[in-house]
């Protein structure tokens, strides 16, 4: 009896990448024809693109049956996309890709093999370099992934891209976390399984703009440490200590000067130095809290992770 081929599902998150879509549907195709041991399917997600995104999509699709997609109803960021990709995709394995061909699909016949060959649960892929980035950005992805390791039990590895081959059982742990504010970066690594690390060399997209300001990721930086670890929530405590050991070490100091030399009393500017420090450090804090408030807020209002507009 012949075996029945496996189904591989793509998830591709697109938002405003008119230009990129027919040339990454070119590419994709001659891999498929290289690697007839699987079938494969598609799913775009179109994240509520402003552009004629959803058009080039729905025309694939008229020639393709294999194209499936979901259109949000506004833009809700990559996160949910892959979400929405991972809750629609049918396949026994389900591969994560950007459309601007910055993950070379050719490696996707490596990560196929390293699945079922080398009996990895995924196959995931990281920059090797990170050359064509301004290096002031280096230098603070770099201290991201130091520190958050640090803190955090998620396994979260320094130039992971999203692009991965994963088996189905993986993908249902992945949907059984639903949480609302996604981080998948520490999502993949948290929820385990033995995953294969694979490097390539980076490279520039195809066509259109990066939608990464600094800014954002400096954002999305914090999103991630807020979501995997609770260890800034301590810093209060670690200040508090500090203070109450200097302010008892001081005053045993002023208090035996008090008595050997008597006091003029002086030391206002030191006084304001020290009230604007304290200061300063209960309004971080008070932040810190509302960072974590903030996202056990938005949490409990269990809104849907994103909105579909239109599905086939
Ligand atoms: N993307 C998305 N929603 C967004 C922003 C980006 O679905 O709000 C998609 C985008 O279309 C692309 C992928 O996520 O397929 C990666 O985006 P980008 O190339 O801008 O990020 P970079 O590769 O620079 O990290
Ligand atoms: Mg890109």
């Amino acid at each position: 009896m012949k075996e029945e081929k496996k189904l591989c599902s793509i998830i591709v998150p697109c938002y405003n990448e008119e230009e990129a879509i027919p040339i990454y549907y070119e590419e994709m195709t001659k891999v498929f024809s290289d690697m007839p041991e699987l079938c494969f399917e598609f799913e775009f997600i179109d994240d509520g693109s402003s552009d004629d995104t959803l058009e080039r999509i729905k025309e694939l699709r008229a020639r393709d049956d294999r194209v499936h997609f979901v259109s949000f109803s506004r833009n809700f960021g990559k996160e949910a996309g892959i979400y929405a990709g991972l809750e629609h995709a049918k396949g026994d394995y389900v591969v994560i890709m950007d459309v601007d061909l910055q993950d070379p699909p050719y490696m996707l016949r490596k990560m196929y093999e390293s699945v079922v060959q080398e009996g990895y649960d995924c196959a995931a892929t990281r920059r090797a370099d990170r050359k064509g980035e301004p290096p002031i950005r280096s230098f603070f992805a770099r201290m991201f992934y130091r520190l958050i390791n640090r803190i955090s039990r998620a396994d979260i590895v320094d130039g992971a891209r999203d692009y991965r081959f994963m088996t189905r059982q993986m993908v249902d742990s992945i949907l059984a976390l639903s949480e609302y504010n996604r981080f998948s970066k520490g999502i993949f690594g948290w929820v385990g399984f033995r995953t294969k690390w694979l490097s390539y060399e980076n490279v520039e997209r195809v066509a259109g703009e990066t939608k990464w300001s600094f800014w954002k990721l400096f954002v999305y930086s914090l999103e991630g440490i807020v979501a995997f670890s609770t260890a800034p929530l301590s810093i209060a405590s670690f200040f508090g200590l500090i203070c109450c050991v200097l302010a008892l070490v001081g005053a045993v100091f002023i208090f035996i000067r008090a008595l050997l030399f008597g006091d003029p009393v002086s030391g206002w500017p030191s006084m304001v130095c020290i009230m604007t420090m304290l200061g300063g450090i209960q309004l971080l804090c008070m932040g810190i809290i509302g960072m974590y408030l903030s996202k056990t807020y938005l949490e409990t209002k269990n809104r849907p992770i994103y909105i579909s507009k239109e599905e086939e």
